[in-house]
Parts: C-alpha cells; structure tokens; sequence
C-alpha cells in the first residue's frame, strides 16, 4: 500500500490540534449587511463589500445584458482572441477614474501583484517592501528573483536608512507598500514613502486592494487621499472589493502599463476575465462617478460604529478606515468571542498568530455601506453582550 500522502494527513491532524485548521463556513444567500451562512442568517461583519455593490441592481443588470450579448466565457488569453471592447473600455474607465495615463486589468487583484512586480524587477535589481505587505505582494516579490529587503511597518526614515544602505548594490529599485493593511486598517504614510522614492529615484507602486472605493474623494484611492497624482507610478488595486465583483488592475505610467501588457504572464497566460465580471465592473465605475453617496455612507457608518464601540469599552486599535479590530489578545479569547457573536445572529472574523503577531489576536469588523444604523446597533448590542459575557468587559 502506497504511503506517500501519509504525510498530509498529518499535518492536517497537526492543524487540527494546534487550533490552526481553517474551518471554512458556507454562505447559501447573496453578499449584503445579513447572509445566510451554515443555514442561519446572521449580521454581516466580514465581507469586503465596502460599498455594498456586489449584490447592487446596476451591476446585476448590466451583467444579465452583458451574458445575454456577449455570452459567459472569454474562451482565451488577452493577446490571442481574448480581448473584448468591453476589457479596453473598462481599461479606460479606470484610468479616468483614478486620473491617470492608463490602466490593464487582470483576472484578481492577487494576479495584478503576480503580473506587476516581476515585469518590473528582476535579480540584478531590488525590491523595498513593507514588512507588513499582502501574500500576493511577497509572492509577487518572490516570482520577480529579486532581492528582498523589509522595511519596518509604515516607517519611512526606515525606507530611507535601508535605501542609502544598499546604494550602488542594485540597478532598478522598486518601492512597494500596501495602502491600507487589512488586519489593523491603518493607512501607508504614502506621502513620505513618495518623498524618499523621489529623493533616490526609485519606482514606486502602492496596492490599494482595501482604498479603492473607501479613501480619496468618492472612492478614488489612497494617490487622492494623499493628492500624489502623476507622483506614484504604480496603483495596483482589485475589483473584488469595494468595486463589489472580481478582477485586479494596475493603474500608471503609460509606458509602464503598456509594458505589462507586453511583459506581464497572468495577462499573456491566464484567460481574459468574463464578458459578466467586465461589464458589472463598469457599471460599478458608473455608480462611482455618478454620486459619492455610498462612500459617505461607509465613512458615516464606519464613524458611528467605531465611537459605539469605543464608548462601550472596546479597544479598536490603530485602525482609520472601515476596518475595525476589535482587539482582544489571546486567540482562544478571540475564537470564543466570534462563536459566541455567531450564536447571537452576528457573523465577524476572528484572526490570531499567524495572521497578525503573537497576543494581538482580535475580532475583524468589516463596515459597509450597506449597513442600515438598525444594523449596527444589532452589532453593538450582540458586542456588548458578549464582552460582558467573557469579561472583555466590565459590569
Ligand atoms: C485582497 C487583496 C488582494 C487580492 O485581491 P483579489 O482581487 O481578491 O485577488 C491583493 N492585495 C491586497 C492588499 C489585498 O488586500
């Protein structure tokens, strides 16, 4: 009898023991403020659906019409027989959007850090990343063979120290931070990172997965947050996040753009994303552009949410976006508290070591707009319940 898959087995018993198996529930309803998740329904506090789009009638509509003209399948990759009008357009629609040259999308966000980075750098040259940058981020880094060199989390004289460091050693450097880091919902200090890529002449990109749609003037991303436009030569973002549906784009220089589109290996090898998705996402730039209603209203709920939470005792952290650690310390603390919102109708994450650092283990809030005030106080009244219930609170 063959043995060699013995070995997963165990480490899967091993995950099991050790509390780091990933239980993953099942979600039977559309995204909204309340899912059905595991065959109950219960308030939604984990999605990224910032903007409540990814159930929105505009952007269902526009994808029904769109499966109806141009059918469900792209059938092949961009530079064969894969590119549609729809692609070049929604291409175009974003670059406005963010005030840019130009713009290439892929088939997520993860793929847009795979296609950008290694089309950028390779072994010769060098990569300064955030040390808490995203997965797709370090692989993307790794993907490009070259040299790694973490700087200390949000800290630009850290940048700057290990750049007049390694001076002379590398020919391209290329600076990369996330914009808003998704496990404590603090921002780059993307104005000072830009002064020290100006300063040694290094490139600079920003993955703005979690600001689109949320920082900025009606959404348009952390570049307009911090007004550094035509000064960051990269904005990598996704669709599938405030945007409300799936895909990723890289934003920029039209050179740089138009060598992804020669250079970049999910674009020349993974099929074109759908005729659905593309369309859904224009209709989501429309939403955008016609009304910054749904942006005021996450920033509104996010407000109201956070100075609730803060009044009843809560400690939420460093966070300054719709994302809201609730931070509790131990993880079996944090494991208990989410089991405990879920059995009072309130489905929030909880996220320990490895995901954040060892005694920082915290429930994860994710504020949407589409979120009523009904909602929220539904929220903060399962909290309170449960933070007295387990002592995270006093009386
Ligand atoms: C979510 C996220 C991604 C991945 O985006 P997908 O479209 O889901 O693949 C990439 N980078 C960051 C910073 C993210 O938060």
């Amino acid at each position: 009898m063959t043995q060699k898959l013995n070995w997963i087995e165990e480490e899967l018993t091993n995950l099991k023991e050790t509390g780091f198996y990933n239980r993953i529930r099942t979600i039977s309803s559309p995204q909204g403020a309340w899912l059905e998740v595991d065959g109950k329904r219960v308030l939604n506090f984990c999605s990224n659906n910032y903007l409540g789009l990814a159930n929105h009638p505009d952007l269902t509509a526009a994808a029904s019409a769109s499966i109806a003209k141009y059918g469900v399948g792209p059938a092949a990759v961009r530079t064969i027989a894969g590119t549609m009008d729809l692609h070049l357009l929604l291409e175009q629609r974003l670059a406005a959007f963010k005030g840019v040259d130009a713009a290439i999308t892929f088939q997520s966000g993860f793929c847009a850090n795979l296609a950008t980075i290694p089309a950028l750098v390779g072994k010769e040259d060098a990569i300064f990343s955030d040390e808490l940058n995203h997965a797709s981020i370090i692989d993307g880094c790794r993907l490009s063979g070259s040299p790694i060199i973490r700087y200390a989390h949000a800290n630009a004289a850290d940048l700057e120290r290990l750049i007049t460091e390694n001076q002379g050693k590398f020919r391209r450097g290329l600076i990369i931070t996330d914009g808003v880091f998704s496990m404590d919902g603090d921002i780059a200090p993307l104005d000072a990172i830009q002064q020290v890529a100006e300063k040694y002449d290094l490139m600079l990109m920003v993955d703005d997965a979690h600001g689109e749609g949320v920082l900025g003037r009606g959404g348009r991303g952390i570049v307009d947050h911090f007004n550094l436009h035509g000064k960051v030569d990269v904005e990598v973002g996704t669709l599938s996040k405030a945007f409300g549906v799936m895909g990723g784009v890289a934003a920029g220089n039209a050179n740089l753009v138009e060598w992804l589109r020669q250079r970049s290996r999910p674009f020349l090898f993974s099929s074109a994303a759908t005729p659905a998705d593309v369309t859904a996402c224009l209709a989501a730039v429309d939403v955008l552009e016609r009304s910054t209603e749904l942006v005021d209203r996450l920033w509104d709920n996010t407000r109201y949410f956070k100075d609730h939470m803060r009044a009843l005792g809560f400690d939420t952290g460093n966070s300054v976006t719709p994302i809201t650690p609730i931070m509790l310390g131990e993880v079996p603390l944090a494991q208990q508290f989410s089991r405990d919102l879920f059995d009072q109708g309130v489905f929030a994450m909880a996220l320990g070591f490895p995901t954040v650092p060892r005694g920082k283990a915290r429930i994860r809030v994710m504020i949407s707009a589409a979120h009523t005030k009904d909602d929220l106080d539904a929220g903060l009244t399962a909290f309170q319940k449960v933070g007295k219930q387990l002592g995270v609170l006093g009386g």
